[in-house]
């Protein structure tokens, strides 16, 4: 072991979304801060997640307007997609949004320690032949694509969605394996510049894990623009042919595309950082946490993809990273933040149509509260969405004579109504509360308010 750096009052180990929101609350906050990365700050979220497939899925929404535009009475032609210039607009987001996070960490005062951090004691870490100590330290070593057995990424043919988004030309044909939300995202893009998209998921539905009333809207919505989805299939196997590969699953199927993109799910980052070795408790490769995001080592934390509070991974999304990243900068500096509420944490696929919730889905409902009551508003009611001639509704779930306990969106842009849906959860709100609250006209989020108006009983542009 190397020489051993004064400690930090907070050490922590990757810049990731929960990472560099811990180290920026813990500086804000006074607390002297060293955060370790390997290889950028910002992580998954800023270089190879959110941000450029969401750049991805701008330029796909503005080629289906170009595309689309005769509807509008616009005369306009889709010419095509120049993707090295896709890349550049994608890229150019992504380093100017990484210039600004790294002002901040060096404006407020950060020491970053480049480099790959392994745990040699249990709140010491080296990195290379240095080691760097913490009164706390904080895990938060984020997630990486995992694949299937006898499936092997190549980054050619095979790729990760890492790969997918360093693509220099649009696939003529490309299969997903995985119709959860990377998937869907990535079939929503390349249908829009033109390829042939064939998803392939094991589970019964595409984005499993949204209410059942949405996974079947997307897969309408999605057969509708071409995409092809064979659910409640197996992959079996790929074998490379001339042009691309050949995608074999169990039900006799062969499905043959230029690229196959793997996106059946992220697993944690914790092998070989000698978490163990610390006494830091794993459970399948997740560190295990409880709702004060602690190890159960003293002073150690954990946050992120990386982290688990449950019998089940957490969200892996970034703004749960930040939350978390948040209050155990809080929690270190002694301010007893309140413990995040991991089902009021809001979820966006941002595919076209758009799919965002918060709280339960029916089916949960029903298991959590026996009788619900359930409302779903059709955007078909609402005056934006005929403006943007999105498809799409609102969806509410109350219990039994009490609060809503999941609200559920599909359409075009309804990703940016879940900060309204998220309140109300927060909130515990019988509909009543929320009927009065009055919406501007035209918006979507007129329709939230109509389909509270609705399960108040007392609908305005609705049948009930
Ligand atoms: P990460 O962001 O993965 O950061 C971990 C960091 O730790 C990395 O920078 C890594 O280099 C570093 N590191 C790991 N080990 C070490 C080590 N030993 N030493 C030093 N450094 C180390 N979430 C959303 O909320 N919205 C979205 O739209 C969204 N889209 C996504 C799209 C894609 C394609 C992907 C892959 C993910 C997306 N996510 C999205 C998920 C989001 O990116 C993650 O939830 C988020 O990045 C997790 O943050 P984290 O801090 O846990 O980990």
């Amino acid at each position: 072991m190397g020489a051993v750096t004064d400690a930090f009052d907070v050490l922590v180990l990757g810049a990731g979304s929960g990472g560099y929101a811990c180290a920026l609350r813990a500086a804000q906050l006074g607390l002297t801060v060293g955060l370790i990365e390997k290889g950028k700050v910002g992580g998954t979220c800023l270089h190879v997640g959110c941000i450029p497939t969401k750049a991805l899925l701008h330029a796909a929404e503005v080629a289906d307007a170009a595309r689309d535009a005769g509807r509008f009475g616009v005369r306009a032609r889709l010419d095509g997609i120049d993707m090295p210039a896709v890349n550049g607009y994608k890229d150019g987001v992504v380093s100017r949004l990484f210039k600004g996070l790294t002002g901040l960490i060096t404006g407020r005062g950060i020491t970053v320690i480049e480099g790959s951090g392994t745990l040699v004691g249990p709140r010491q870490v080296a990195v290379g032949d240095q080691t760097y100590a913490g009164r706390h330290l904080v895990l938060a070593t984020g997630s990486y694509a995992k694949s299937l057995p006898g499936l092997e990424i190549d980054g050619e043919r095979i790729l990760t969605s890492e790969h997918a988004l360093a693509l220099d030309r649009v696939p003529a044909s490309v299969v997903v394996l995985g119709g959860g939300v990377i998937g869907c995202e990535f079939a929503s893009v390349w249908r829009s510049f033109g390829a042939e998209v064939t998803i392939i998921e094991a589970l019964p539905r595409l984005l499993a894990a949204e209410d059942e009333t949405s996974s079947k809207a997307v897969e309408r919505a999605f057969r509708k623009r071409g995409i092809r989805s064979l659910t409640a299939t197996l992959f079996q196997s790929v074998t490379p042919t001339e042009t691309g590969v050949a995608v074999a699953t169990e039900g006799g199927e062969t499905v043959e595309a230029e690229l196959l993109l793997v996106a059946v799910g992220r697993g944690p980052v914790t092998d070989g950082l000698g978490l163990e070795e610390q006494g830091v408790a794993l459970d399948r490769g997740y560190i295990t946490i409880d709702d004060r995001a602690r190890t159960g080592v003293e002073g150690v934390y954990a946050v992120g993809d990386a982290a688990s509070t449950g019998e089940r991974p957490g969200l892996q999304l970034a703004h749960r990273g930040f939350a978390q990243g948040i209050f155990v900068a809080e929690e270190i500096a002694g301010l007893a933040p309140t413990p995040i509420d991991e089902a009021g944490i809001p979820r966006v696929t941002y595919s076209h149509p758009e799919v965002a919730s918060v709280g339960l889905t029916e089916a949960a409902a029903r298991a959590t509260y026996g009788e619900v009551e359930t409302v779903v508003y059709d955007l078909g009611g609402n005056g934006k969405s005929q403006i943007l001639q999105t498809q799409g509704f609102v969806k509410l779930i109350r219990a039994a004579d009490g609060p809503v306990v999941g609200i559920h969106l599909v359409g075009d842009r309804v990703g940016e109504l879940i900060g309204e849906a998220q309140l109300i959860y927060g909130w515990e709100a019988v509909p009543d509360d929320v009927a009065p609250l009055v919406h501007a006209h035209p918006t979507q989020n007129e329709a939230v308010g109509e389909a509270f108006l609705a399960l108040a009983g007392k609908p305005l542009h609705a049948h009930r």
